[in-house]
């Protein structure tokens, strides 16, 4: 490491001083190189890209390229005094400003004064003003001034993390750069080079968790790098890197990716206990896994993964492995469920557990079938190429047909003698339900709320010339029936429907009454609970359904009459 009595950063100790120093900018370093060796450099330039990729660095290569006291080539020489005093920050003719603090129009008009000076020993006054962007209107037009007519001894190198918040008049005068985000592998690399310099043993899955942290800035990268080694020393493992950085585990990844894809529910609750032991963010390492998910589904889908995964060979290679044996489907589908439970944890006042929910649900899906052999089987099952019997709710459906064919008839052959004989089947004593309802429903046609009434009777008694009609006792019904209107009306619409003189008695009912038959809204109320019961009895036993419900990975929540 350093000398012990002062610790440099890294970011510094490490910055690049020559172009083919400079890490994951190579086609900024070229352009400036060939347009250096033509001699036809800008006044001019503008570097833009997030902050660490190396702006400012490429910007201090350039002016030394520049100044250098060698003569202007396509590497500075770094050691001549003109080099070391811009390296060091020292030169009187290299000024470095920062947008940021000195956005007046003073700082600007001191600035244009001294570009009028030729340059006190080089070739070369450069102003290098970084965070352009920040300079107030004022300023911009003091610098355009200078940019519409620079004089041949200047040179203008501008940063921005915002370009498009710069005056197109700026941005029309300038060459611009666009700086990448450093690739992962590119930033391990160096990562690794530095840690032989600095004689630190550190595994390359830590430099990645490290390198990963600094999300594509190389200069970010350093800093967390910084903290490890501040704390690790010169042997820094895993678990410290991991704790360190605030990264999860890779391993714990991968390992609760496994299970979810190993069916091992065990496994998959294991693994979030111990996310969450080290008090990682829930909603966080559902993102992770979502990330991780992703990277899966990309291996299985496209033929150059490594083209789109920023990822460590190493990495890509785990995940090849991990990812062999499952479709890209069974993939998506998973990754389906975590992207809804991210969605989900937003709000949740138990983010684990919907993280477990969403995990288990995971690790129990059934491997997709196509869904083209899936319709095969069903047609098969169907057309009895495999054994099965009917549907069994068309046998349920047809049951009650029988006994329906019976009931209109009953009405008209009231006169008829109790038989048994199922052909003329009589209304039954006490219970006329066939006629009661074929009465209720002619009702209903003549005077729909007096029908409504009636819906909630109990048909007692029916017979030729007279009926006895139940409600229960001191209901709105017993009492809207008992009215002598009402009744009136009963009695001539029986007469009307019977073709003959009907006396109708109302009677109340007690509620713990015991053989009373059922109201037509009670009975339609259990009729339809018994339908819906028998339904899901059938739909339980049937091989098309369960197998469907196999294949799918699925549940029976609710059942409609078709
Ligand atoms: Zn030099």
């Amino acid at each position: 490491m350093s000398n012990g009595t002062h610790y440099e950063v890294l970011a510094r100790k490490y910055r690049p001083q020559t172009f083919s120093e400079l890490t994951g900018q190579e086609h900024v370093s070229r352009t400036l190189q060939n347009a250096i060796d033509s001699g036809r450099v800008a006044h001019a330039f503008l570097f833009t890209g997030a902050r660490g990729v190396g702006k400012t660095s490429t910007a201090r290569i350039l002016a030394k390229t520049l100044n250098c006291e060698l003569g202007v080539s396509h590497e500075p020489c770094n050691v001549c005094p003109l080099c070391l005093e811009i390296t060091k920050g020292t030169s009187t003719d290299v000024f470095e400003i920062d947008g940021a603090s000195n956005t007046g129009v003073d700082d600007i008009r001191e600035l244009r004064d001294n570009i009028r000076y030729l340059p006190s020993h080089s070739r070369y006054k450069i102003f290098i003003i970084d965070e352009v962007h920040m300079l107030t209107n004022n300023a911009f037009n003091a610098l355009l001034k200078t940019l519409e007519e620079p004089p041949a001894h200047v040179k203008f190198i501008f940063a921005t993390t915002e370009p498009h918040k710069l005056p197109v008049t700026i941005l029309s005068r300038c060459q611009r750069f666009d700086f990448k985000r450093v690739t992962l592998a590119k930033i391990i690399a160096r990562l690794r080079e530095i840690a032989g310099k600095e004689e630190i043993s550190i595994s390359d899955s830590a430099l990645a968790l490290i390198a990963r942290k600094g999300d594509g800035s190389m200069r970010d990268s350093l800093t967390a790098f910084d903290q490890v080694l501040a704390f690790c020393g010169t042997s820094a493992t895993d678990e410290d890197v991991a704790t360190l950085i605030g990264a999860v585990d890779r391993r714990l990844l991968a390992g609760i990716s496994a299970a979810v894809f190993g069916a091992d529910t065990q496994g998959v609750l294991e693994g979030i206990k111990k996310v969450d032991g080290v008090g990682y963010n829930m909603r966080q390492f559902c993102q992770e896994l979502i990330e991780h998910f992703r990277n899966l589904l990309v291996i299985r889908s496209v033929a150059k993964p490594k083209e789109i995964l920023d990822l460590a060979e190493a990495e890509l290679e785990e995940l090849r492995r991990q990812a062999a044996s499952f479709s890209a489907q069974d993939i998506q589908r998973r990754l389906t469920l975590l992207v809804r439970a991210d969605a989900e944890m937003a709000h949740a006042t138990f983010p684990r557990l919907i993280l477990e929910m969403a995990l288990l649900k995971a690790a129990t899906l059934e491997p997709v079938v196509p869904i083209q052999e899936l319709l095969e089987k069903i047609k098969a099952l169907e057309t009895g190429a495999v054994h099965t019997p009917s549907l069994p709710w068309d046998a349920g459906r047809a049951a009650p047909a029988v006994e329906q064919r019976h009931e209109p008839r009953a009405a008209h052959h009231h006169k008829a003698p109790v038989t048994p004989t199922t052909a003329a089947a009589p209304v039954p004593p006490g219970d006329g339900s066939g006629g009661w309802e074929r009465f209720v429903a002619f009702v209903l046609g003549k005077d729909p709320a007096l029908g409504s009434v009636l819906e909630h009777g109990s048909p007692l008694k029916q017979e030729p010339g007279s009926m006895e009609i139940g409600f229960p006792s001191g209901s709105y019904y017993l009492t809207s029936a008992q009215d002598s209107d009402s009744l009136a009306e009963i009695q001539a619409l029986a007469r009307e429907f019977t073709g003959r003189d009907t006396l109708v008695r109302v009677k109340s009912i007690a509620a713990e009454a015991g053989e009373v038959p059922l109201s037509l809204v009670e009975k339609k109320k259990t009729e339809h609970e018994q339908r819906i019961e028998e339904l899901r009895r059938d739909v339980a036993a049937h091989p098309v359904i369960n197998e469907a419900l196999r294949i799918f990975g699925g549940t029976i929540t609710d059942i409609r009459e078709a």
